[in-house]
């Protein structure tokens, strides 16, 4: 396994006084690391993805720090007629290398399908953004004995033509897991990651199906990192709820 990824999905958030501080705070941390070995620099890549309205303070305050910075969806198109939308371009402007596309809660409460987490996908690598793409099953769905079908499924219409693995970056999350204390266990997680690396080596090649970073998310917790993220395959976590305290996202960091 490459270096493992965690990444922080703040969701909706944040006021700029306390992404500002929550930022600096992660920040402080990778500094003192640098720079006294105690804590620990964590053995992987952080990244951070607030609301739009803090990516301008959080970029500030993380400048310098080694930890990066995403957005958390974006308009398939450049730019033009379309109200409230945020383009990639957009992003990369104000200092993101990376997009979460196809979270659940977009796929639900927006009604987005995979056509356009796919075209969103697209539009961020056009601008050197990394895209997150998100997949998952709900519970009613892993109960009907679904989950690998729908997860491959969604994969299948999500990513883009051309799929390089250190340009992307995979996220299983399991829509019954996402903020409700419940957490898939290491080998559901690896079952899933498993099929996932299985279809994507039937599409792209084994070398590319390898090399690709797939997170496990949905209630990652201090408590439950280590175990999560020493299964098979699973090669970071993508945080909610956890990565709004600093100190939590920083002990899931030196779980990594
Ligand atoms: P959670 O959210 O850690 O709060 O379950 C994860 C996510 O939705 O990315």
């Amino acid at each position: 396994m490459g270096r493992p990824l965690i990444a922080g999905n703040w969701k909706m958030n944040g006021r700029v006084a306390d992404g500002r501080l929550l930022a600096e705070e992660i920040a402080q941390r990778m500094h003192r690391a640098r720079e006294t070995d105690e804590p620990q620099l964590p053995e992987c890549d952080l990244l951070v993805c607030p609301p739009f309205t803090l990516l301008e303070t959080v970029h500030r305050a993380l400048a310098g720090s080694g930890v990066a910075l995403g957005a958390q969806d974006c308009h398939p198109a450049a730019s033009g007629a379309h109200t409230g939308d945020i383009s990639a371009a957009m992003l990369a402007d104000l200092g993101c290398s990376h997009v979460i596309v196809g979270h659940s809660e977009r796929r639900h409460d927006h009604g987005e399908g995979d056509a356009l987490v796919r075209a969103k996908a697209e539009a961020a690598l056009a601008e050197g953004l990394v895209p997150v793409v998100c997949v998952g099953e709900t519970a009613a769905e892993r109960d009907a004995g679904r989950a690998l079908a729908v997860v491959t499924g969604q994969l299948a219409g999500s990513l883009p033509e051309s799929f390089e693995p250190e340009r992307l970056v995979l996220a299983y999350e399991p829509v019954w897991a996402i903020g409700t204390g419940k957490t898939a266990t290491p080998a559901d997680a690896a079952e899933v990651h498993q099929a996932i690396r299985g279809a994507l080596a039937a599409r792209f090649g084994a070398g590319a199906a390898a090399a690709v970073r797939i997170l496990y998310g949905g209630s990652v917790k201090p408590e439950n990192a280590a175990e999560l993220l020493r299964a098979p395959e699973v090669d970071g976590a993508l945080v909610g709820g956890a990565s709004l305290k600093s100190d939590d996202f920083w002990r899931i960091a030196q779980a990594a």
